[in-house]
């Protein structure tokens, strides 16, 4: 057994720096399951006056605030309209002014299609200090728990975060389609939605029909689904299997990996592959062939 004061004990060793009166921390809840907060979100969470969250933060990671913390919801409710961000920002600065400790928790990582970057600058504009707590980005952290890494020695070197959504609702002007049709790894945010009009372009951009794609449906949650499929297929796929957000896809040869990295699976029987890329020959075979 192991015991749980010996942790905290070690956390305490750490020397964590304090989320002061006046201050805001900008803090990343990483992408659902709650083991994976940092330590120092943790240690926010246990000093907070006031919480400011958003949607797709786990209630369980709420509960680790103080019991007299003010919990505040910013993030869309039963289809009404979500506060607009000059009113989260004002209500951050106005908590703050108050002298309290206030504590700004976002799904994944603040700085990643999170607009924690748009209320950092409000807060340095107002004169405000803040801290920002990095947290286990959707497109990094819940990919994995699908067991499908970023980066491969054998598949790629470079990998592109995009969004689907832009501020307006439709799919990100500006984008160069020639250019993300040649990255190998897309890892595709806020994309459902516009998914057929974002892998036509691909296509027609050059990028190979066939390219298999993974959608992530609420990863590193209990409720993790994954689709496998390719460029071609997707959009029909995810619209056949009724899947809705959050999902994070990923587009590229890393998904083929998944055979040999599903480790969740590997936990309920999957057998996994050991050569998912069919890069060297089985086990066996150079003396079969002699
Ligand atoms: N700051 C967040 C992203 C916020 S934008 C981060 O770093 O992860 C919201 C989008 O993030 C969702 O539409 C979805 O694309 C992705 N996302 C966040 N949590 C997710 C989860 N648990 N599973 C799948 N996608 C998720």
């Amino acid at each position: 057994m192991t015991d749980p004061t010996a942790t905290l004990a070690a956390v305490q060793g750490l020397d964590l720096p304090d989320l002061a009166p006046g201050t805001v921390w900008l803090v990343g809840a990483g992408p659902g399951d709650p083991g994976l907060l940092s330590l120092l979100a943790l240690h926010g969470l246990r000093q907070a006056d006031a919480v400011v969250y958003d949607a797709l933060v786990d209630a369980r990671i709420l509960k680790l605030a103080r019991e007299d913390a003010e919990l505040d919801y910013a993030g869309k409710r039963g289809g009404k309209p979500s506060p607009q961000q000059p009113d989260i920002t004002l209500r951050l600065i106005r908590l703050a002014r108050a002298g309290k400790r206030v504590l700004r928790l976002k799904g994944g990582d603040p700085f990643v299609f999170g607009r924690g970057g748009e209320e950092a600058l409000a807060l340095a504009a107002a004169g405000i200090p803040f801290r920002v707590v990095p947290g286990i980005t959707a497109g990094i952290g819940g990919l994995a728990y699908a067991g499908i890494p970023t980066t491969h020695r054998d598949t790629n070197s470079a990998v592109a975060f995009v969004t689907g959504h832009a501020s307006d609702g439709e799919v990100p002007d500006g984008l160069d389609w020639e250019a993300l049709a040649r990255v190998p790894v897309l890892v595709l945010y806020m994309a459902l939605k516009h998914l057929e009009p974002i892998t036509r372009r691909l296509i027609e951009a050059g990028r190979a029909a066939g390219d298999p794609v993974a959608i992530v449906v609420k990863a590193a949650t209990s409720e993790q689904r994954v689709v496998e499929t390719t460029l071609a297929r997707a959009a029909a796929d995810a619209e056949r299997l009724n899947l809705e957000p959050p999902a994070v896809i990923a587009v590229g040869p890393v998904v083929k990996l998944r055979a040999g990295l599903d480790w969740q699976g590997a936990i309920e029987g999957r057998v996994l592959d050991s050569d998912p890329l069919g890069l060297h020959s089985a086990p066996g075979a150079a003396e079969r062939r002699s």
